[in-house]
């Protein structure tokens, strides 16, 4: 095999993988906020949003691993593995890339649509917990 054919097999691939993230860009920009399930999830659970993101990265990085290591893949085509596991490692860059406007986006999201639960006196609740986790902002009544 020469390197123009090995070229050519990079370039298809890629084009899968671009794709497949077009066709689901919309997932993972639930009302076109980019990332927004992901990231909300994190700002409410505490964790880093890039780490979040590596767990479902890490799915795809077990399925090639066990592939490499067995020769077998179970539930799907090895095919569309790698191509999950470079769109989420994409997803990851631009995220880290683009992190704190991704994260001031999602805080003000919350802030928009979830219901706050905080009382006088009393502890901060989840959702304002998570606009802190996100934006790393005092709230105006804190
Ligand atoms: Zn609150």
């Amino acid at each position: 095999m020469t390197v123009d054919q090995q070229m050519k097999h990079v370039k298809t691939f890629l084009g899968d993988c671009w794709k497949v993230l077009g066709d689901k860009s919309l997932d993972y920009a639930p009302e076109n906020i980019v990332l927004l399930d992901v990231v909300r999830s994190a700002g409410y659970s505490g964790i880093r949003p890039a780490a979040a993101m590596y767990l479902h990265l890490e799915k795809h990085v077990t399925a090639v691993r066990r592939y490499c290591a067995t020769g077998k893949v179970t539930a799907e085509p090895i095919h569309g593995r790698f191509v999950d596991l470079i769109n989420h490692a994409s997803l990851i860059n631009f995220f880290i890339e683009n992190e704190e406007t991704i994260r001031r986006d999602v805080a003000q999201y919350i802030l928009d649509h979830d219901a706050c639960t905080c009382t006088r006196g009393g502890d901060r609740c989840d959702r304002c917990t998570a606009v802190v986790n996100l934006a790393d902002r005092e709230l105006p009544w804190d």
